[in-house]
């Protein structure tokens, strides 16, 4: 359950752009650097735009496309926060956001939680667990 929500966040990448003018090369001269994601970083060209990717940083004409291996990558590295052991084999009880259900969230002995919705169910996933997840 854990592992799912880690995947959506592994799929969002952010292009980084440093710039300072240098006075010698009456320039600026910009610096990128890819944040987040597993994707390193690739140049792609569709017609004349240029782009750095993954993000979509789309260059504008005052940009000269730099050399892959001068685009920093700092990966996105999961975060798995243990539960703490006082929250495992617990049930915790979360209204629907209508306030008409209840939900069972289960903590199990691996670490994970299972909820008794219908959209856990189909998408192994849903936001009662979010919500027990963020306050453990
Ligand atoms: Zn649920």
């Amino acid at each position: 359950m854990i592992y799912s929500l880690i995947i959506k966040r592994n799929e969002m990448s952010r292009v980084l752009v440093n710039g300072y003018w240098d006075h010698g090369k009456k320039k600026e001269i910009r610096s990128y650097a890819i944040y987040g994601g597993l994707i390193p970083p690739y140049t792609m060209n569709i017609g004349s735009d240029k782009y750095i990717m993954p993000g979509w940083y789309k260059l504008d004409n005052t940009e000269t496309l730099p050399n892959i291996e001068d685009i920093a990558f700092y990966p996105y590295k999961p975060s798995i926060r243990p539960l703490p052991e006082e929250s495992i084999g617990k049930v915790y009880k979360v209204l629907s956001s209508k306030g008409d259900k209840e939900y069972e969230v289960n903590t199990n002995a691996s670490g994970s939680l299972e909820c008794s919705c219908v959209g856990y169910g189909y998408r192994r996933k849903c936001r009662h667990i979010d919500q027990i997840t963020s306050t453990l």
